[in-house]
């Protein structure tokens, strides 16, 4: 059998491949077919990472081969030979998985550098200096990242030796200084692996390709495709780059550089980026120098700024996409080194998108699918109060958006052990490097000393939508010390400080935060995904006031008003008291009348407010005792007021005593004299007595209504039918806020939902008494009250069930939080407090099924009772209105299995909004999940 190929030339490669190529492999040929400046060079394919996997860790036979006969053909078109020592090649060695892990995997520059090449080196260029600070890259990198020695080692030799140079930067270092550190940078090598540095340039490269599939297995790179679930679908493999070195330190007419093709912070459209003049690689990305903002070049190389300009728009034009490319200057000549679509923040997402559908660069449908929901959220993070009028200790640059607030601590272990402990973390470093990723997960926040805003710290920031100011050179760190300054001003570790990302300010201690507005491109690019879903989006709103934010936020109706928020207010509470406390059924209804006109009015409000959209009232649902106080505090309270009686009747006694005592003396006690007279006359009255029997009868009525399981117990229907005067009640006032709504004009349209039911009969029950209720109300006010009646579904047996509640039901409503408690048979609360972390941890479930909605359990459910309730009844709404309704993945389940609508908290309806639409546009790609069969393995029903 013929071995694959493995090796393919940029110009060969399929530039769409990232599959076969990686990202960073297809967008190299791809730039090259369109004719852009890329340095020539080649790629091995991840076929050949993973044939390296399963051969033992062995490069598969042939494939350094194929290197050389491609090694060849870029020999020639550059006219430069590798090893040679005249006229010498060198290459850069570059991982690039299919999908971008920023700095996660390694890569090697000045590839084919020895005491040979260097002097080929020096003569092409006669620069010594240059060549040398090559060398000493080189050695660096490659001692790190293919003989595996420590950096830090290289670090201190480098430092030791600037300090003995009198340099300050890098870049102060002689040639003669430089050529010294690659001596002792040898030395190092030999002496912590045992073998010399490797001179044969081919050699090198092998080293050099096997490091890079290495590294595909790095605890780094396995963390990070762990942290963000890319799996092997996704991402299978490393591909290794070789390219043409190109040198950005090659004098003041060389550069290097990162740019966007728009602003990845704001979104506006102008070239963005930061660049380095006599600087090469990584220095832009690590922060080691500050670098200056692109905007400069226009004065500083203005031929360059015109040709990046240039480069913007046809890597626009091709990719469609905001796009962040490296680019590197050599001689005065322009060298594109890497492209991809570029990560912005939400707010860059939404108005790029936006802009480019004007500009006709992409579709509504592909702007609205280029905003991901859950990126949306960052749009709904803090900011700082406005009203707040502290002011910063220290302003850096504003590199990830939103405040945060959380504990200074200085490095990533730390950060990682404070934040597992609950407490919240801003992660303070002079910079950050791969390796602190952990500290990153546990962290509010980010703030560093020195670097740009396409440092390392944030881009990894921004990736995960963490509030980062970087460059913050005002603020001293001391590691050792565990501790910053600025001024007289002194942070130590553990102090709080908050950070605003968007603006670049740091204060000390918990600065109040607000939530954001939404900006006037969100709003067009949330019209444009209103017009693409065909599934309703409500909203979960207790409140007029939520109800109103709700309908800003484009809630197309309430589907979820608990009733029971309203008992809650601190004027209503005594009476519902009273309610369920009352002894007979006449007390009861004395209560409840007094509530009537109390919940009537709630119910207007809310009506009003959402101006003749439905409104979903779900009548009395948690068990009583959630109102009144617990046993445990009220025998608290009684035990005290038993000790204020017994400390009467001492008082009383010490009264008869004080009588004994010496006239002179008791006349200088007279306010004792007039306590006891006090007391006497409390105690002739009994107050003590009835207030202690009170609290006693209160006491026994709560140990009465205790219950063993509360959430299984005497709640909800089971409540409404046991004491039907409750939920006569609540009808009646939702009846009657709607006549006289009506009467004013107004279009209402009030549903009215039961909660817990888990048979038709019960549903029935209800129905009947709304039924006489609403004959009460249309007669009294002379008018017909239309209305709907519908029920949750939140208990296993009622999706059984569905086909008969349907008979009754005009509407279901998936109570999602208690199906799923149902259905696994879980407890929220302990659940999440015992077990869930570890289950997750362990895989045993993928997610927190009260957060991400199960559909292979879960979602089988609601799918038999859809399927049986619109049987009975085809044109039956049904929604759901548990948390899920707001979640991404979820709500686009619910769209695949045709609910007409989902409900959510307020802040979250634009995700639901985005989300519907997305499921909508991706529903041609995806076929519709299987009822019966979640694991297409087999059928328990047919
Ligand atoms: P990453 O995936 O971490 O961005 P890259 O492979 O892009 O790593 O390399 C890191 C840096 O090295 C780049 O920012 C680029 O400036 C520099 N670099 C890579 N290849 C070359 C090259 N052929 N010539 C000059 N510089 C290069
Ligand atoms: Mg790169
Ligand atoms: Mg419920």
């Amino acid at each position: 059998m013929k071995s694959p190929k493995y090796v393919y030339l940029f110009e060969v490669a399929d530039g769409t491949n990232k599959k076969l190529f990686g990202g960073k492999g297809a967008g190299l040929a791809e730039m090259t077919h369109m004719g852009l400046s890329v340095p020539p060079g080649f790629i091995v394919t991840t076929e050949a990472c993973l044939q390296y996997y399963a051969d033992k860790k062995k490069l598969p036979k042939g494939l350094m081969e194929e290197a050389q006969e491609n090694l060849k053909i870029v020999e020639e078109k550059t006219g430069k030979v590798f090893g040679s020592p005249h006229n010498p090649l060198f290459f850069s060695v570059r991982s690039g998985a299919a999908l971008s892990m920023p700095g996660m995997m390694d890569t090697v520059l000045n590839l084919g550098l020895n005491d040979e090449t260097l002097e080929g080196l020096i003569q092409t260029t006669s620069d010594g200096r240059f060549a040398y600070d090559a060398y000493r890259r080189f050695i660096q990198l490659f001692g790190k990242i293919a003989m595996g020695v420590d950096e830090k080692e290289f670090d201190q030799i480098l430092n030791k030796t600037k300090e003995r140079c009198g340099a300050i930067e890098d870049t102060d270092l002689n040639a003669d200084c430089l050529k010294e550190i690659c001596e002792q940078y040898f030395g190092l090598v030999k002496k912590k692996t045992g073998h010399s540095f490797p001179e044969d340039p081919m050699l090198q490269l092998k080293l050099a390709i096997e490091a890079v599939f290495k590294s595909w297995m790095g605890k780094r790179a396995v963390d990070y495709r762990k942290e963000f679930n890319i799996t092997p679908e996704m991402a299978h493999g490393t591909a290794v780059n070789v390219c043409r070195m190109v040198f950005g330190n090659m004098g003041f007419d060389s550069a290097t550089g990162v740019a966007f093709t728009r602003d990845p912070g704001t979104g506006e459209n102008i070239l963005y980026g930061e660049y380095l003049v006599n600087a090469q690689g990584e220095d832009v990305v690590a922060g080691i120098r500050t670098p200056k903002q692109i905007q400069e070049m226009k004065k500083e190389m203005p031929k360059i700024y015109r040709e990046l300009e240039r480069v913007r728009k046809i890597l626009e034009e091709h990719f469609r996409e905001v796009q962040d490319f490296e680019f590197t200057v050599e001689k005065g000549i322009l060298y594109i080194l890497q492209t991809r679509n570029g990560k912005m923040n939400a707010q860059a997402i939404v108005r790029t998108s936006r802009e480019m559908v004007s500009e006709k660069l992409v579709s509504k449908e592909e702007a609205v699918l280029r905003l991901k929901p859950h990126e949306l959220e960052q749009l709904l993070h803090k900011r700082i109060d406005p009203n707040f009028k502290g002011k910063p200790i220290a302003v850096g640059l504003p590199a990830s958006p939103g405040a945060a607030s959380g504990k200074a601590i200085f490095d990533a272990d730390e950060a990682e052990r404070v934040g597992k402990l609950g407490q919240k973390v801003i992660l303070v470093r002079e910079e950050t490097k791969p390796e602190d990723i952990h500290g990153f997960f546990a962290s509010q926040g980010i703030l560093t000393t020195r670097g740009g805003k396409t440092s390392h710290a944030a881009v990894v920031a921004r990736g995960m939508g963490k509030p980062c100011v970087s460059g913050c050179e005002q603020l001293r760190i001391d590691p050792k010390e565990r501790a910053a300054t600025m001024g007289n001003v002194h942070i130590k570790e553990g102090d709080f400080i908050t950070i605003d990302g968007s603006r670049g300010e740091v204060y000390l201690g918990e600065v109040p935060t607000v939530d954001p507005e939404i900006s006037k491109d969100l709003l067009t690019l949330l019209s444009w995904a209103d017009e693409i879903r065909t599934m309703g989006v409500r909203a979960n709103a207790d409140t007029p006031e939520a109800a109103e934010r709700a309908r800003q936020l484009g809630a197309e109706g309430i589907g979820l008003c608990r009733t029971e928020r309203m008992f809650n207010a601190v004027d209503r509470l005594p009476i519902v008291r009273e309610m369920i406390l009352a002894g007979s059924k006449e007390k009861r209804s004395e209560a409840i009348a007094k509530l009537l006109p109390v919940q009537k009015s709630d119910c207007k409000e809310i009506f009003r407010a959402m101006k003749g959209l439905p409104v979903t009232v779900r009548l009395l649902d948690p068990p009583l005792h959630e109102f009144l106080p617990s046993a445990e505090e009220l025998a608290s309270k009684l035990r005290n007021l038993q000790e204020v009686e017994s400390a009467f009747s001492s008082m009383e006694n010490i009264s008869e005593a004080m009588k004994l005592l010496d006239p002179a003396f008791r006349e200088s006690l007279k306010l004792l004299d007039h306590m006891v007279a006090d007391i006497v006359e409390i105690k002739e009255k009994r107050l003590d007595k009835k207030l202690i029997r009170k609290q006693q009868e209160t006491l026994r009525k709560v140990q009465e209504m205790k219950e063993v399981n509360p959430m299984l117990g005497h709640r909800g229907v089971r409540l409404g039918i046991t004491y039907p005067e409750i939920y006569r009640m609540q009808i009646q006032a939702i009846m009657e806020a709607t006549a006289e709504l009506i009467k004013e004009g107004l279009d209402i349209q009030p549903e009215i939902m039961v909660p817990q039911v888990c048979t038709a009969q019960e549903l029935k029950w209800v129905y009947e008494l709304m039924k006489k209720v609403q004959k009460e109300v249309e007669r009294q006010y002379g008018i017909e009250i239309c209305f709907k009646f519908g029920t949750m579904i939140e208990v296993v047996r009622a999706c059984m069930r569905a086909g008969r509640l349907a008979e009754v039901a005009d509407f279901f409503s998936f109570g999602t939080n208690d199906l799923t408690q149902a259905t696994f048979s879980f407890s929220r609360e302990d659940a999440e407090n015992k077990f869930l972390p570890l289950y997750n941890q362990r895989k045993i479930l993928q997610d927190n099924p009260f957060e991400v909605l199960d559909v292979k359990g879960v979602g089988r459910l609601m799918m038999i009772a859809i399927e049986w309730g619109r049987r009975t009844k085809p044109d039956l709404k049904i929604g759901i209105c548990g948390e899920h309704g707001g979640h991404p993945e979820s709500v686009e389940f619910c769209h695949s299995i045709g609910l007409s609508y989902v409900s959510c908290s307020v802040p979250r309806l634009p995700i639901a909004r985005l989300a519907a639409a997305h499921a909508k546009l991706k529903e041609k790609e995806k076929k519709p999940p299987e009822k019966y069969d979640p694991d297409q393995t087999f059928s328990i029903f047919f």
